[in-house]
């Protein structure tokens, strides 16, 4: 009971509320009411009288549809006219955050708006000019042509050589403005998606296929060569043919080699995105890794020294991997800076927590202008040095790829006469 008694006093307040409301929107006509019995009361007009000019005034005022709604039907009615750039100016704020190059057009093919990826793409266009202030290429001015007197969208391939080779897919499209007093075609949406990561990747796919197959065939050539010699020429010369079947084990290792670097690439290309969740101690690694290598170093008459702290050296990772990684990396030293006679493997505890493994030789080293590409697939300083050293040209590729996977870095720095050092970061 004592709710229902509370509800209904809610209903009379907020019933007073909305009439105290209704009669502030309307105060204009209750000024007035009273300004008109203000001065029938001073021209002595009975009282009576002037109740009636407010009790008027109150009605007219309660029952007028309210402000708000007066305002909204006026705005129905008539209305406001539209500015079109001024339309196109608020759709272009949305467009100025995409990292896409987009710019609005007219029908003469004059630049009106750009949003800040095109200024850095093109260097900022001129507004007002024509585009061919930036844009020169005669099949991209043709296609804007084309789309002014069709009215169809339209894209063509577009390169830039400045300030940097790039490819762009260049789309041109009418903008709908959805307003009758603005005609379709009146201004143009021009816009570029960059393509040139993806040519790259695609000219690096095909240079990989043909890099793979120019190295199994030459090895596959000189077979073919030898048993040709040994069913022919060498049939009854049993000291050739044992040479030659020398040889021949040789290229078959080496195809070997190659199919199982390529394999490897493909297996970590495969996980590239799963981070190692193992602990390995980097001490015990690496000595593993120096015994491994002592065969091959006696060989080539190279000393392997390992300096590694007292204690441990953890990062997280894959064992077998980081073991490839080593030894691609001990072992280049040895066969590269053979002539240094030494290899320093060093293990070092880094103040911020960061744990480095140095590889340093004293051999020829690597003129500068290969150190950036020497992680390229089938990238060699030398390919008859590489091939003669029994190199496939892949084991740096792999070094990345594995170091890729374990957030570690590969920082080489050569001097040519001095040596070089290959330093991995974890
Ligand atoms: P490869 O199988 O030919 O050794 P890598 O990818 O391991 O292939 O190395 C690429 C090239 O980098 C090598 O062919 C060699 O020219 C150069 N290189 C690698 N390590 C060294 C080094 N320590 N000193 C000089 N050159 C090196």
């Amino acid at each position: 009971m004592a709710g229902e008694g509370t509800a209904q006093l809610e209903d009379e307040w907020s019933f007073v509320r909305k009439l105290a409301g209704r009669l502030r929107q309307e105060n204009a006509i209750l000024i007035f009411a009273t300004l008109v019995a203000a001065f029938a009361l001073i021209e002595g007009i009975p009282t009576g009288i002037v109740f009636w000019i407010w009790a008027i005034a109150l009605v007219v005022a309660l029952i007028r549809p309210p402000l708000v709604e007066r305002v909204v039907v006026s705005s129905q009615a008539a209305p406001a006219p539209v500015d079109p750039e001024a339309l196109l100016r608020t759709v272009f704020t949305g467009l100025s955050a995409l990292d896409m190059p987009v710019l609005i057009i007219d029908r003469e093919a004059s630049v009106l708006m750009q949003n800040a990826a095109a200024e850095k793409a093109f260097g900022g266009f001129p507004i007002g000019a024509h585009i061919s202030s930036k844009l020169r290429s005669p099949g991209l001015l043709d296609m804007v042509r084309e789309t002014m007197t069709t009215n169809t969208p339209n894209q063509i391939e577009h390169s830039e050589r400045l300030p940097s080779e790039r490819v762009y897919i260049v789309r041109i499209a009418p903008i709908d403005l959805q307003r009758a007093e603005v005609e379709a075609g009146t201004f143009f949406l021009l816009s570029f998606r960059d393509i040139s990561e993806l040519r790259h990747i695609d000219r690096m796919r095909s240079d990989f296929v043909a890099n793979a197959s120019h190295e199994l065939r030459t090895p596959l050539a000189s077979l073919r060569g030898f048993i040709e010699t040994i069913q022919g020429p060498a049939k009854s010369d049993p000291k050739a043919q044992q040479r030659f079947l020398g040889i021949m084990f040789d290229q078959t290792t080496r195809m070997s080699r190659l199919v199982d670097d390529l394999l490897s690439l493909s297996r970590l290309e495969s996980k590239s995105h799963i981070a190692p969740d193992q602990k390995v101690d980097l001490v015990p690694l690496l000595g593993h890794v120096r015994d491994s290598l002592l065969p091959l170093a006696g060989d080539l008459d190279v000393t392997i020294n390992l300096h590694v702290p007292a204690g441990k050296a953890e990062v997280m990772g894959d064992r077998d991997e980081l073991v490839q990684v080593f030894e691609n990396l001990i072992e280049n030293a040895c066969k590269y800076g053979q002539e240094g006679k030494s290899v320093e493997v060093s293990l070092l505890n880094e103040p911020d927590q960061a744990v480095s493994v140095v590889i340093s030789d004293k051999g020829p080293g690597i003129p500068a202008e290969h150190v950036p590409r020497l992680t390229e697939r089938f990238y060699r300083v030398n390919v008859e040095d590489s091939r003669s050293k029994k190199g496939t040209g892949l084991g740096l590729a792999i070094v990345k790829h594995i170091l890729t996977r374990h957030r570690a870095r590969l920082i080489v720095k050569s001097e040519v006469g001095k040596g070089t050092d290959f330093t991995v970061r974890f």
